[in-house]
């Protein structure tokens, strides 16, 4: 008998994770997501839901009753609450692994710790802590949110003294850390992932270009030499070992000037950069992250072709109803996520641009190019 399924969050990670549930009927029987919106993304594709907010006790007090095994498709759960539902059902990564993770200081100096790459940071507590710091670090540097930040709006970057005092009463009273600048020569994540049993596989190392702090596109493989890419995966295998939660994790890391690798954050998630996976690999993220969490055997991470995947964002200049996209070319898969009203920046679908004769990256880049206009979206 298949069990019941619980998913904090039912947006586009959910709907994919439903989606890839969906595919395993022996395993899991039905869905069920906690989400404030009204029709979410993973309802519109068969999970029940329970609409309210994720950190609302009650509807996760309700999730855990209703559920065999719980997970996220979200970083921001309550932990505590969690922690507290954990004799009513199984919580995969465990409420443990996502305290630590959701606090980007905490996150930070776990990794410090286990002598994982990350850059230099501070906690700080007043304004005098982050004139201290900056004497030392020097210019420039991110402020950030410790917890609930996304898409970069928990960043704040200084780049002289006279910034100071904007950037600090920009957080209004959150908790804070202060992060040296790297000066980095890329962007890229792996996709690792951890089942309950302790056993560890990692996608191969993949490129992300962000556009205003989100992501645009991911370029999988990576355009890195193999030794960066071995060193990266290296660390990202390091990391799962050490941090013990069970499902799929996205490790966003910097390719520093001189090749060295460093751990920007964890998402303790199935993860955007990730999504290349539906199409490029044999197990996508998704799948994966179900085995992971149920204790089955991982999938192969390998990737079978060059892909490229492309955010389909909200335009900056309207918020409303939008045109449908038309996008019909071969090897190309649109996703779309459901979403009634597009926002600025707001990520509505994907798609990914699968390599068919071996077409190289750069082929498919060129190839894009030319997609783009089309993937613009309009008001109705
Ligand atoms: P998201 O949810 O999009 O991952 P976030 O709000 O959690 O974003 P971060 O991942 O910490 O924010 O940072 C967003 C972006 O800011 C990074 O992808 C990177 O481009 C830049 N950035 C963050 N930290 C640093 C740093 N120490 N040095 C240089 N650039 C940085
Ligand atoms: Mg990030």
């Amino acid at each position: 008998m298949g069990k019941i399924l619980g998913i904090i969050g039912g947006g586009q990670l959910g709907m994919m994770i439903a989606e890839a549930a969906k595919k395993m009927p022996e395993h899991i029987s039905k869905i069920i997501v906690v989400d404030p919106t009204k029709n979410c993304p993973a309802a519109q594709v068969g999970a029940e839901q329970i609409v309210a907010d994720y950190k609302d006790k009650d509807a996760i007090e309700d999730l855990a009753n209703k559920s065999d095994i719980i997970t996220y498709e979200i970083e921001s759960g309550d932990s505590n609450v969690l922690k507290s539902v954990e004799k009513y059902a199984e919580i995969n990564p465990s409420p443990e692994t996502l305290r630590i993770i959701q606090d980007k200081f905490l996150q930070k100096s776990f990794l410090k710790e286990n002598n994982i790459p990350v850059p230099e940071f501070v906690e700080i507590d007043n304004i005098e802590d982050i004139k201290k710091s900056l004497d030392e670090f020097g210019y420039p540097a991110l402020l950030k949110a410790r917890r609930d930040a996304y898409d970069g709006r928990g960043n704040y970057k200084i780049d002289s003294k006279d910034e100071v005092q904007k950037a600090f009463d920009y957080f209004k009273g959150q908790s804070l850390l202060l992060e040296k600048f790297v000066p980095f020569k890329m962007e890229v994540s792996v996709i690792a992932s951890r089942n309950t049993k302790g056993q560890i596989k990692t996608y191969p190392l993949v490129e992300n270009i962000h556009e205003e702090n989100i992501l645009r596109e991911t370029i999988a493989p990576a355009r890195v030499s193999s030794k960066v890419t071995e060193k990266a995966e290296k660390i990202a295998s390091q990391t799962m070992d050490v941090l013990k939660g069970a499902g799929v994790f996205g490790i966003e890391m910097f390719v520093t000037q001189d090749d060295e690798i460093v751990i920007n954050e964890i998402a303790p998630r199935v993860h955007n950069s990730g999504h290349h996976t539906l199409e490029s690999s044999e197990t996508s993220q998704f799948e994966q992250h179900l085995r992971a969490i149920l204790g089955l055997e991982l999938g192969s991470t390998k990737l079978l072709h060059h892909t490229i995947m492309y955010n389909i964002l909200g335009n900056k200049s309207f918020q409303g109803k939008y045109k449908p996209l038309k996008i019909n070319d071969e090897n190309l898969f649109l996703k779309m996520y459901g979403k009634e009203i597009s926002k600025p920046m707001r990520k509505l679908g994907h798609f990914n641009l699968v390599s068919s004769n071996n077409e190289t990256i750069k082929e498919l880049l060129e190839k894009l190019d030319g997609i783009k206009p089309r993937a613009a979206v309009q008001s109705v």
